[in-house]
């Protein structure tokens, strides 16, 4: 029997936690291996965690070894090999932007030093909370024994329903479509980018006045039209492109596919060194690795610099509090 796998899931009493939970239990995101989760809420969500707790065991997943709930992140973190940080500080009517970043930076400050004090040597970092790239930057700060690269923010969301647009307007499914890029930051900034994309392994072309003023809006605002749609946040589409983000970078990514992830910059297609951006990646042995050498129009390459621009603002306002 395999040994199994830690896994721990922060935020875990919300509501892409509770959809996120089930399908790491079913195998959807390791595979055939049996799971260890740790469940991290609040304290006042302790028991709403208990509550799914509950639930997870009355599934009988047949590889789920155990479920534990907890308050405190270094025992939440202990010996954990997949960390999923999706509690974060929603920013509430009247709070600034400096406001937000302080808060979250009081989350994930604490949470990367309990990943860096008390995780596996291979930990791996996904995180989903906003703002994502920047969660990811004090995270991956705040843990200087754990490789920077190992601190992943979540722009597969962005990515799938970039894939979605696509196969509707070709009127194809999206298991035919390959090579989908989204780059910067996961904001109203990113940068959807179909201009590699393949249909059955052939190059496509889209028309640039559709990308610019259809495609690139509709991914970029889908969030908001499902709340408005659903009267709630679009919370099982998030869980699931969070399943496939650590899916394909355990288990590799499609051979002559590539997926969007958000990494610290290594200076690839100048994005400043450090920051976590969006990039289009592989995923093979475990480890992302950029896809070098597209070309970027000349629109692509405006959106990406002012996106950049908006994570380096990020940066600079949470250096200049001091949490960095
Ligand atoms: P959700 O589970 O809906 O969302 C959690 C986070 O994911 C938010 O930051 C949200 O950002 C982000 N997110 C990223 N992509 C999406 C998407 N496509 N759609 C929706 N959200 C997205 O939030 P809930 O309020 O239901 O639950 C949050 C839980 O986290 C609560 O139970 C709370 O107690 C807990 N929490 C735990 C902490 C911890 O473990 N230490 C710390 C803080 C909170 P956005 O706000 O921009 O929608």
């Amino acid at each position: 029997m395999t040994a199994a796998t830690t896994v721990t899931v922060t935020g875990a009493a919300g509501q892409i936690g509770y959809a996120l939970l089930f399908r790491i239990a079913s195998g959807a995101m390791l595979g055939d291996r049996p799971v260890r989760l740790r469940l991290l809420e609040i304290p006042q969500a302790v028991g709403a965690a208990e509550g799914t707790a509950m639930e997870l065991a009355d599934a009988a997943f047949p590889l789920l070894e155990s479920v534990d709930v907890f308050d405190d992140p270094s025992a939440a973190f202990d010996g954990t090999e997949f960390a999923l940080l999706v509690g974060a500080r929603p920013r509430t009517a009247g709070m600034e932007r400096g406001d937000l970043l302080a808060a979250n930076a009081g989350i994930f400050g604490p949470q990367g030093r309990a990943i860096n004090d008390r995780a596996s040597d291979a930990v791996r970092v996904l995180v989903v909370g906003n703002p994502a790239n920047t969660n990811a930057l004090i995270a991956a700060a705040h843990a200087p024994d754990v490789p920077a690269e190992r601190f992943t923010a979540m722009t597969r969301l962005d990515h799938n329903r970039a894939l979605a647009q696509l196969g509707a307007k070709l009127g194809v499914g999206v298991g035919r479509l390959s090579r989908m890029t989204v780059w910067g930051n996961h904001s109203s900034t990113q940068v959807p980018d179909p201009a590699h994309v393949l249909l059955d392994g052939e190059p496509v072309g889209f028309d640039p006045a559709w990308v610019a003023g259809e495609f690139a809006p509709t991914v970029a605002t889908r969030g908001a039209a499902i709340i408005d749609a659903r009267g709630a946040s679009s919370a099982a589409s998030a869980a699931s492109a969070a399943i496939d983000h650590l899916h394909d970078w355990v288990l590799g990514t499609r051979d002559g596919d590539w997926v969007s992830v958000a990494l610290p910059s290594r200076g690839e297609y100048d994005v400043p060194e450090g920051l976590v951006s969006s990039f289009p990646a592989t995923s093979a042995g475990g480890e992302w690795r950029v896809v070098d050498g597209l070309e970027l129009s000349p629109a692509v390459r405006t959106a990406l610099d002012a996106s950049v621009a908006e994570l380096a603002a990020e940066r600079d306002a949470v250096r200049a509090l001091g949490l960095l």
